[in-house]
């Protein structure tokens, strides 16, 4: 079988289905750096409570269970992957101080209430700085969201493809903008394709009608992201900022590496980072803590998160053609992926099996809407297998 997109679903789905001992080819357009994916600039935060305030309560369901699976996942990874789940650290200044009530109320309206019993606890000013001494006597109130991780992207990345590879993944890099029906050209003869193209897969995506026009049946929002070094701050987990325009967060990467994140932008716009966000975000990090005015800036990164209407993960299924199309992964690939690669590969599993019912899978790892025929249009017409 082959699996079009080595970004974050691609290559994750590669190694489970090399791992269930099928062959499989991975093509991609780009390198295998990851030049060029979502996944190779996100901030690779596993945040289910901090993005409940934002997000839906499906989010934060599929979230928590991906904590659990890049628990043991990164575990089997050949190379060590830096994974950590020391919680998430909110904090706000005292003139953004009406962003706290909305953001607490906010995730008591959609995370289960027990999540929040659990893992929200309110702390004081010698709270936050017994949690980062880098912060004491820098903020009087803050939150903790115990048990949040986060990964480093592009190490996962790495180790997943070397994974796979050693377990006999077939990987076809440079391949250009590449179909599912170009496979054949490229000597791959697939009984059954993944397609885990992101935003490159949109023309598989139809649109909806929507009240003005229609809506992008997938869409790409810009966010933008700053790489600094700063070996003088010493933050241990991800602090988010509360902040009225969007959520920033800083997070800790190995090597005093820090990814300071992120604008969410209704633009398709892939032109460099404006010099607006870029003042944002590194204003924001250098108000959190004055040594950041030390850090030096590695890399200005602009994407675009692949988004669906509804702003949930989706599987497709058309069964005729035997493609099996995962997107809509949006800002929180890292947090849910996981759960949505694992229900995708056992679509194909079944799809390979030639299960009638290929639309078949446990309800323990099935969610609403979650997987349903594809709309083909064939003639103009569209057409549900
Ligand atoms: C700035 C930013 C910060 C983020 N931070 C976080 C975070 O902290 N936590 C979190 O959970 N998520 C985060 N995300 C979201 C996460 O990165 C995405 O949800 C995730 O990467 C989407 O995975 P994907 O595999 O669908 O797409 P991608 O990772 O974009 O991969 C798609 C792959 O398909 C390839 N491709 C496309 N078209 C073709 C074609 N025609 N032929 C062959 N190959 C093709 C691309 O080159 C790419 O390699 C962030 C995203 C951004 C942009």
């Amino acid at each position: 079988m082959a699996v079009l997109g080595a970004g974050l679903a691609g290559r994750l789905c590669a190694w489970q289905l090399v791992r269930a001992g099928l062959r499989v080819a991975l093509v991609e357009r780009g390198g295998p750096d990851g030049v060029g994916s979502a996944a190779h600039v996100a901030a690779a935060m596993l945040a289910p409570l901090a993005e409940s305030a934002i997000a839906e309560r499906r989010i934060v369901e599929l979230g928590t269970a991906s904590v659990d699976l890049w628990r043991a996942w990164v575990a089997e990874l050949p190379e060590p992957v830096f994974f950590q789940e020391d919680g998430t650290l909110v904090v706000w200044h005292t003139r953004d101080r009406s962003e706290m009530s909305l953001f607490t109320s906010r995730v008591r309206a959609v995370a289960p209430p027990e999540l929040v019993a659990e893992r929200m606890r309110a702390l004081d000013g010698n709270g936050v700085a017994a949690l980062e001494p880098a912060l004491a006597g820098r903020f009087s109130q803050g939150l903790l969201l115990a048990g949040e991780g986060q990964l480093d992207n592009r190490g996962t990345l790495r180790a997943l493809l070397a994974c796979a590879v050693a377990g006999g993944l077939h990987c076809v890099w440079e391949a250009g903008e590449i179909e599912a029906g170009d496979l054949p050209a490229l000597g791959i003869c697939a009984r059954t394709v993944l397609d885990c193209r992101g935003l490159g897969a949109r023309a598989a995506w139809p649109g909806q009608p929507a009240a003005h026009g229609s809506m992008p049946g997938l869409r790409g929002l810009r966010g933008e992201v700053v790489r600094v070094h700063a070996p003088e701050v010493k933050l241990h987990r991800p602090v988010r900022l509360l902040h009225p325009r969007y959520p920033i967060y800083i997070a800790p990467k190995p090597n005093d590496l820090y990814v300071i994140g992120a604008t969410e932008l209704e633009s398709e716009d892939e032109s460099p980072m404006s010099v607006r966000s870029a003042l944002e975000l590194l204003s924001a990090a250098y108000s959190l803590h004055p040594a950041f005015g030390e850090a030096r800036v590695l890399e200005l990164n602009v994407q675009r998160r692949p988004t669906r209407p509804d702003h949930l993960p989706a599987i497709r299924v058309d069964q005729h053609a035997r493609i099996v199309r995962l997107n809509g992964l949006y800002r929180h690939g890292f947090l849910i992926a996981p759960a949505v690669t694992e229900a995708a590969c056992q679509v194909v599993q079944a799809l390979l099996d030639d299960d009638p019912a290929a639309h078949a899978v446990p309800a323990s790892v099935r969610w609403p809407g979650m997987i349903a025929a594809a709309l083909d249009t064939v003639a103009g017409s569209p057409v549900l297998h």
